[in-house]
């Protein structure tokens, strides 16, 4: 066992003692990834390339990080000009052959293949990914603030049905009897909200509002799913209320495949078949649905510009599948989900594990952080509501997710906004919450106002 400090000194020591690899997506801004990849479903591999064009942020860059990954690099350029690629401590890096001046613009692009380690996940008679984009093409996983432009042509054996962001835009025959089918998404997503998923699949549909809502399955018939995400236009309208602002998509899917699964993408969800209510006759449990919804504004619209704000995508995202609960069922149906938030931060706190929402260290397990970032922001919202009052709380909900359509966000913005919309001083309110006492460098609290 190698005594922690020296083990940290290991961890921490450059590869090059001349230059330091930077952070994935530090230093960058990418402006489009266009992806052409092969899926092999049977093998769970998979064999592609990639445009990544970005543009280089401060005046020097010489060299470039993304997301480690179990992928072989097989070839890669930048504006046509070969370029190694490094594997160091977990994270890509190419050496620029000269640095790059601030606001240069540059194409790089990649070949490679291989056998995701995370984000790939298998149902009955399809593959499908989950969270962990840069696990099966090379982005930067965690740079939440670096939204792109998406584009993705999926080859597959004829017959096949795809899914990914946005709305298939093309199908095109491909060599060998495959298929191309070829996916665009309708604004700039963050990395982990790439993704896609290919089998045979029942097709249903509903519209709510101005979007086409599409239901698909590989383990359930057209006319069940139809039953199962018969609450969904009703969701939509419901949270398309509160938000101020449509579903931000003309088509959203739900993908229902085996197991557990409940997690957003772009412009799709994917379920488990063991997060949706058991029986259909009894909508009561649907959580999971409303959950990944709401994440197509709060989340996905609106995203949190790094981690320590998660509790923006997450605490707002639990407290509305609360409210949900609450126009649908009732003030006992809301309680009770919000007593499931108190119990679950209430194991933390009995842990010793209480932190504000925008706490910036590391949380010892992945349950403790959901304990702060889900649950205790749920809470949170909740107290806002009984602090302002219904007509204030919500106008403020409107106006933070009107203002920032689009784009990313802090704490302080979420703050500004429900700071305006009542009027009040919420400073010592969201010090006690969301800061806590001297957690944030005094240049960034003093933007709080
Ligand atoms: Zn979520």
């Amino acid at each position: 066992m190698i005594p922690r400090a020296f083990a940290a000194f290991l961890v921490l020591l450059p590869a090059s003692p001349a230059l330091a690899d930077p952070a994935p997506g530090e230093g960058f801004d990418v402006t489009s990834y266009e992806l052409a990849l092969t899926p092999d479903i049977q093998n769970g591999t998979i064999a592609g390339r990639e445009t990544v064009h970005l543009r280089a942020l401060g005046d020097g860059l010489q060299r470039i990080s993304f997301s480690g990954n179990a992928l072989s690099i097989d070839s890669a350029t930048l504006d046509g000009a070969s370029l190694a690629a490094n594997v160091r401590g977990g994270v890509l890096t190419f050496d620029l052959p000269k640095p790059l001046p601030r606001g240069r613009t540059v194409k790089l692009e990649l070949a490679y293949h291989g056998r995701p380690a995370r984000g790939f996940a298998r149902s009955a008679a399809a593959l499908y990914t989950s969270y962990f984009a840069c696990d099966w093409m090379i982005c930067a996983q965690d740079q939440f603030g670096d939204k792109a432009a998406f584009s993705l042509d999926l080859r597959v054996p004829a017959g096949m049905d795809t899914l990914s962001v946005g709305r298939q835009v093309a199908k095109r025959p491909g060599p060998d009897g495959s298929e191309i089918h070829s996916w665009k998404a309708p604004r700039p997503y963050s990395a982990y909200l790439y993704g896609f998923a290919v089998g045979r699949f029942a097709r249903a549909s509903d519209k709510a509002e101005s979007t086409r809502l599409i239901y698909l399955s590989d383990v359930a018939e057209a006319a069940d799913l139809k039953q199962r995400f018969a609450e969904t236009g009703e969701m939509v309208r419901f949270l398309s209320d509160k938000a101020g602002v449509p579903l931000p998509v003309a088509e959203y899917s739900q993908l229902l495949v085996e197991g557990n699964e409940a997690q957003e993408a772009a412009t799709f969800s994917v379920l488990g078949v063991d997060s949706l209510p058991k029986n259909v006759d009894d909508p009561a449990e649907d959580w999971a649905v409303v959950h990944e919804l709401a994440h197509q504004w709060w989340g996905n619209l609106i995203t949190c510009t790094t981690l320590r704000d998660f509790w923006l995508n997450e605490g707002i995202t639990s407290f509305m599948t609360a409210a949900w609960k609450e126009h649908r069922y009732g003030r006992a149906a809301y309680e009770a989900e919000l007593d499931v938030a108190r119990r679950r931060l209430d194991t933390a706190r009995l842990e010793g594990f209480d932190k504000p929402l925008a706490w910036e260290g590391r949380y010892p397990t992945l349950k403790t952080r959901r304990a702060v970032q889900y649950s205790k922001g749920a809470l949170f919202m909740d107290h806002l509501r009984t602090t302002l009052g219904e007509a204030a709380f919500w106008s403020g909900l409107r106006r933070y997710t009107r203002a920032h359509a689009g784009g990313t966000v802090t704490s302080i913005h979420f703050e500004h906004a429900m700071e305006k919309a009542s009027g009040r001083d919420l400073r010592p309110l969201f010090s006690e919450w969301v800061f806590g006492e001297g957690a944030f460098p005094e240049a960034e609290v003093a933007g709080r106002r």
